[in-house]
């Protein structure tokens, strides 16, 4: 099962300290767009998206999307963006995420994966040995496949969260 947990969780991206993973020695990051920088039905970043990737950028981060989607929705979500993206990503399968440290030129332990489902972006970053963030989806309007994901994985979040707190005591 901790296979599932994430190494921190917050409420969005912009609430990520992301000082703090430059303390824990992160120096690249793997985003994934759908309901973890914007809603699915949101085609462009938001300018508080592109505020915070030009940040995250000029303090020194590399960056690089990875998505389930399809490449139409990645590459005009990455438009203005032009980070190294990879669309139909089939996580939480390796294979692509890998190739995400390869456009990045990061090593593993030296990279994070923020993402909103613990199903897909979790399982598979920590499959690579990734830092792994999960952040609450930004909304609740999805495909039918992931709600009965969501089902399974608000089970599995309780359980890291009560892991976490045994942990913390
Ligand atoms: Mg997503």
């Amino acid at each position: 099962m901790s296979i599932l947990y994430p190494n921190n969780h917050y409420n969005s991206v912009h609430e990520i300290d992301y000082k703090q993973l430059q303390v824990l020695g992160v120096k690249a990051i793997i985003f994934d767009i759908d309901n973890t920088l914007v809603p699915y039905d949101i085609l462009e970043p938001t300018p508080q998206v592109i505020g915070l990737i030009e940040k995250l950028q000029k303090d020194g981060f590399k960056l690089c999307l990875i998505s389930n989607n399809n490449k139409n929705r990645v590459d005009l979500f990455n438009k203005e963006l032009k980070l190294p993206a990879i669309a139909k990503a089939y996580k939480p399968l390796s294979k692509n995420i890998k190739k995400g440290l390869a456009l990045l030129g990061s090593q593993a332990d030296q990279t994070a994966l923020i993402g909103d489902q613990m199903f897909t972006d979790v399982w598979g970053g920590n499959r690579v040995g990734l830092f792994t963030i999960l952040v609450r989806p930004i909304q609740d309007k999805e495909e039918w496949i992931t709600k009965i994901k969501r089902g399974i994985e608000k089970k599995v979040f309780k359980k890291y969260i009560s892991k976490k707190e045994k942990t913390n005591d």
